[in-house]
């Protein structure tokens, strides 16, 4: 179980990650509490969450679960300065192969877990000098990737809800952000890969389709959502790449 570093100073800033206990989330973590920021890592599996951050049970997919765990992390520290809005699962197929309950499934953690997560510490936000939100959107937002309609979509939206965020926000000084990784190499691409007849091959494929010639490591998706949330202060409405170059460069 993880536990809380008292070592921190009592006025550090304190952000929520959610899917903070795998990948790219624990990623966000890590680099949000090297950085001196308390941390409060939002799952499904809060008992996986590595310390310093504290494990929190949520599940973004149901609002009381979502509005009970910012409210833990309020009573705890007394603050929310910054969101990082992470938990995603995946899907795939054609337009022909997921059916209503998938589609809403898919989006209700991908795009509505992030706008019941932000509702939920906007109050704090708001009390905040330094308020940041960060969503984790993808590369596949806008690429035409075959066989991924509905997850594609999914960041398509997430995309759009920064925009429109970051728009409404702005006033109030909360800054709101997205960064699109390319293939990373968390447990979520080492599943994916397990599923196919030659991981191994597939890997290299996948290396190859980056032209940075390789999958993106968790820690570099991390550094760019603690950049964007606690150092990138003029910045806002913005897509940060962290995709090896796959969407930009045909080489
Ligand atoms: P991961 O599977 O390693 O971690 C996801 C975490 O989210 C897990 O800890 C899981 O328990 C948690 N989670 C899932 N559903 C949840 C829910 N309903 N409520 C709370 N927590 C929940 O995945 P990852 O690769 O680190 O992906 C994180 C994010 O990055 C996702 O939004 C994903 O779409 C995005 N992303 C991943 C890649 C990639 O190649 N790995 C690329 C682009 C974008």
């Amino acid at each position: 179980m993880a536990v809380t570093s008292e070592a921190l100073p009592s006025d550090a800033l304190v952000a929520v990650v959610s899917g903070g206990a795998s990948g790219i989330g624990a990623a966000a973590a890590a680099a949000l509490a090297a950085r001196g920021v308390r941390v409060a890592a939002l799952d499904l599996k809060a008992d996986e969450v590595a310390a310093p951050a504290v494990g929190i049970a949520c599940d973004v997919s149901d609002d009381a679960s979502v509005r009970a765990a910012v409210g833990e992390v309020a009573g705890r520290y007394g603050r929310i300065d910054i969101v990082v809005n992470n938990a995603g699962i995946a899907a795939q197929g054609d337009i022909t192969d997921n059916d209503d309950e998938e589609w809403r499934r898919v989006l209700d953690v991908n795009v509505v877990g992030m706008v019941r997560l932000t509702r939920a510490a906007l109050p704090y936000l708001r009390e905040s000098p330094a308020a940041a939100i960060v969503n984790t959107c993808s590369v596949f937002a806008s690429m035409g990737v075959r066989r991924r309609v509905l997850y594609s979509a999914s960041k398509g939206a997430v995309h759009s809800l920064t925009l429109a965020m970051a728009a409404d926000h702005v006033r109030e000084g909360i800054r709101v952000n997205a960064v699109a990784p390319g293939a990373v190499d968390t447990p979520w691409i080492q599943r994916v890969l397990a599923t196919t007849a030659d991981p191994r091959a597939e890997r290299e494929a996948l290396n190859d389709r980056h032209p940075l010639g390789r999958l993106a490591r968790p820690e570099e998706v991390g550094e760019a959502i603690a950049f964007l949330a606690t150092e990138a202060s003029g910045t806002t409405g913005a897509l940060l790449a962290v995709d090896g170059g796959i969407h930009d460069l045909r080489l």
